[in-house]
């Protein structure tokens, strides 16, 4: 295969002095397969100067394959500016990962409204083939194409492109599953792991890199790789050679030299025979493997016979509790995600045979056969070495979950929304960033010392609306609360700037404050993996930050003074001790209903 880049710039295009030798356009590679065929991964602005090429270069009418690993806008802004695309007598071929919500089509029409651009899409004269993908395998030409979803805030795909003598991986936009492996030290499990077989014994990675170590903490959820995990996950993958990508916008060209150079005399005191570049505009590659490629895919039936990338995900069900499983169905309806439900074990096992679903859910104690039992089973068929397997249980077995293969656990009872949230992070292997709070140790006399109050669905009150108005006017927020935590909702005795009296346990802020029995302040919940899914910010309420005082009578922590705004934004000691005062004054007056009902102890 023949290798050349276009565009290694991340982000934005950054042209100037100090860019001039790894080169300013975003990012685009053109490969060359050994048949001839044409493939282009990416449509930065690099395409422009490429499509020139292939029109100078090549006899019309012009064709190929373009894939696109997710449509950020550094990823296709050059499609506008593609000449080859605009010739009547030209046919191309578009692949990029099907979306939850928006068609290809749809995402790139936004970017050629009249309002940005004056050509619209319907309006480029070649014919364009839209092919949206899924996770598995499909053939180009002379290469099979394995694609895999990335850790990106946008559906993002790797691509590993096989030949019968050569691999080369494209995996630009992706972030360490695991934190701790930015540094490019530690154990490679999980997700992580699976990643690192997807670039297993490449002849070229092309890998995003564009932050360092030191730079990683300040960029955390940014969806992009450190220098040093993307070298470390392509030297544990036995990976031949390295090409850096996604340049930050301000690397300068030095900067780039410094971290290669480094990069190199740390790979060479290692020991190791991996070669490492900067991806560098205009460079070429011949890339040739040593056959073993051939022997690999021989032995190893599954890397062609894979769920095509391009069908449908699949979800197979095998949980007998049958309100877990309705919730479960709702919530894959509701993202019009195909299911299967099996109702014994040998039923499933054969189900994923046959139909190479995308995600198993087993329950714990189905049909008397032990999950885990179940879950190493199903890691022995070739079919579903790499599909996520699901246990829905009452509570977590960590430990004989990873020896069984578990990738993760669904604990009941859960809500359609949360399983929804849940259903998706595992099709896209993404993190599901929404957890709930765990059950406090003492719930069942914290509730009773709740329950005792008799103050659950009474009026509203003034002693208590006073303070909320209080809060809200010395914190300036819109929104303040005196939440008592119930079994399953959160009742507001008070609520300051919004209409709801109740919301779901399993979505509330005050539930993590009362299990941890101090104050929690979330200064933005966004970027907070414990509530970015969570409905409150995903949903209409748009709550951005919280800050929650919990409240004590005796011994039981039974809610919190909480105060909430639709922005991101940080709470000074002082305010964080004027927050404690108002909560012991809503305390004084919780104690008041103790003193209406002494049976609280
Ligand atoms: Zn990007
Ligand atoms: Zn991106």
């Amino acid at each position: 295969m023949r290798v050349r880049f276009w565009g290694a710039r991340g982000s934005l295009a950054t042209p100037g002095p100090t860019t001039v030798r790894y080169g300013g356009n975003t990012s685009c590679v053109e490969i060359t397969t050994p048949g001839g065929a044409l493939i282009i991964i990416d449509c930065g602005t690099g395409i422009r100067e490429l499509g020139q090429h292939l029109v100078a270069t090549r006899p019309a009418p012009l064709g190929g394959h373009v894939l696109i690993s997710h449509t950020h806008w550094d990823h296709i802004q050059g499609i506008p500016f593609f000449a080859p695309f605009f010739a009547s007598s030209n046919t191309w071929d578009l692949y990029a990962p099907k979306g939850v919500r928006q068609s290809l089509r749809d995402a790139l029409e936004g970017q050629m409204q009249y309002s940005y651009f004056p050509v619209q899409l319907d309006e480029l004269g070649a014919e364009i083939r839209y092919h949206e993908l899924v996770e598995g395998t499909f053939r180009i030409a002379d290469v099979t194409i394995r694609t895999r979803y990335l850790n990106h805030p946008a559906l993002t795909f790797g691509y590993r492109l096989e030949t019968e003598d050569a691999a080369v991986v494209y995996a630009s936009d992706h972030e360490p599953h695991s934190r701790h492996l930015a540094g490019g030290s530690g154990e490679i499990g999980g997700e992580d792991l699976q990643h690192c077989r997807f670039l297993g014994g490449a002849d070229l990675v092309i890998h995003d890199a564009q932050y360092t170590a030191d730079e990683y903490p300040q960029k955390i959820g940014w969806g992009h790789s450190t220098v040093e995990y993307a070298l470390a996950l392509c030297r544990a993958a036995g990976v031949k050679k390295v090409a850096l990508t996604h340049h930050d916008p301000s690397r300068s060209d030095d900067a780039i030299d410094r971290i290669v150079t480094k990069a190199r005399a740390e790979l060479q005191a290692g020991a190791s025979a991996m070669q490492i570049l900067a991806a560098t505009e205009g460079l070429a590659l011949s890339i040739k493997g040593e056959g073993q490629l051939k022997r690999r895919v021989e032995h190893n039936g599954s890397a062609i016979s894979d769920a095509s990338a391009l069908g449908n995900p699949l979800v197979l069900i095998a949980v007998t509790d049958r309100s877990a499983a309705d919730t479960l169905l709702d919530a894959a309806h509701a993202d019009q995600i195909p299911v299967v439900e099996t109702r014994s074990a040998d039923a499933l096992l054969r189900a994923i045979v046959e139909k190479q679903p995308s995600l198993v859910v087993l329950e714990h104690n189905m049909d008397s056969s032990d999950a885990l039992e179940l879950s190493s089973k199903i890691r022995t068929l070739q079919a579903a070495r790499d599909v996520p397997v699901v246990v829905v249980a009452d509570a977590e077995d960590r430990k004989g979950g990873m020896a069984a293969g578990v990738t993760d656990w669904l604990i009941r009872p859960f809500s359609s929304a949360y399983a929804r949230t849940r259903l998706r992070a595992w099709l896209l292997r993404t993190a599901a960033r929404w957890a709930r709070a765990p059950l406090p140790p003492d719930e069942e006399q914290r509730l009773a010392t709740l329950h005792s109050l008799g103050i659950l669905d009474t009026p509203e009150e003034q002693r208590f609306d006073r303070l909320t108005r209080l809060a809200a006017g010395i914190l300036r927020v819109p929104v303040a609360l005196v939440s008592l935590v119930d079994r399953e909702r959160q009742w507001f005795k008070s609520a300051h700037g919004v209409e709801v009296r109740q919301t779901p346990r399993e979505s509330s802020f005050c539930a993590h404050a009362v299990a941890a029995r101090e104050l929690l302040v979330v200064p933005d919940a966004l970027t907070d993996n414990r509530f970015a899914d969570n409905p409150q910010v995903s949903g209409s309420s748009r709550v951005r930050f919280y800050a929650g005082c919990p409240l004590f009578v005796g011994p039981s922590c039974v809610g919190t003074l909480c105060v909430l705004d639709v922005r991101p934004r940080h709470l000074s000691t002082e305010q964080v001790d004027l927050l404690r005062d108002m909560a012991a004054l809503v305390e004084r007056e919780l104690q008041q209903s103790v003193a209406a009902h002494p049976s609280v102890g």
